[in-house]
């Protein structure tokens, strides 16, 4: 039976090291382990090289430009925020050929709006694991939080590869900068 997982939660709430997790138990396990990175910017490079640097497990790390086909057990969308809206009805056909699907991604952007697909891709899934990162006050933060000036015209949302632009907040230091 097929499965989809969806891990989410702001920047800094260890949501790549919960999908590497669950990774190693699949990969450990004897099963074919496949992890998709969107095709982005430069910037997505240096993330795909920490990733790749987990080699160990022998996952695979791949750049997913359109829907493909796969002989792999467990499938692994990381970034999920970033893929165009094919990833939804990609998810579910992997799904009904009874494979895992663990999708990880950021479920709001700065702005506090559900981020790219992942409001889809949080209804179809079968479970949903909502992770939260540390307030700078030490409550539990859920939300990302984009420092200095903003030009939310521009479509500042959230790019990988600049993280000292960001910090994650809970819902009372949001609301006053
Ligand atoms: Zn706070």
């Amino acid at each position: 039976m097929g499965r989809i997982e969806l891990i989410s939660g702001p920047m800094f709430s260890g949501k790549t090291t919960e999908l590497m997790r669950r990774l190693e138990r699949y990969s450990l396990a004897g099963r074919k382990v496949v992890l998709f990175k969107p095709d982005i910017d430069e910037r997505t490079n240096r993330y795909v090289r920490i990733a790749s640097a987990r080699q160990e497990y022998a996952i695979e790390v791949l750049t997913l430009y359109k829907p493909v086909g796969t002989d792999a057990d467990v499938v692994a969308i990381d970034e999920g925020q970033f893929f165009p809206p094919w990833v939804v009805d990609y998810c579910q056909s992997l799904k009904d050929q009874g494979k895992i699907i663990i999708i990880c991604g950021l479920d709001m952007d700065a702005r506090r709006q559900p981020f790219g697909s992942m409001g889809e891709l949080m209804a179809i899934a079968d479970t949903v694991h909502k992770l939260t990162a540390v307030c700078k006050c030490g409550a539990d933060a859920p939300y990302t939080w984009l420092k200095g000036d903003v030009n939310w015209e521009k479509g500042n949302l959230i790019l990988i590869g600049d993280m000292e632009r960001y910090e994650a907040r809970c819902a009372r230091c949001y609301a006053k900068p």
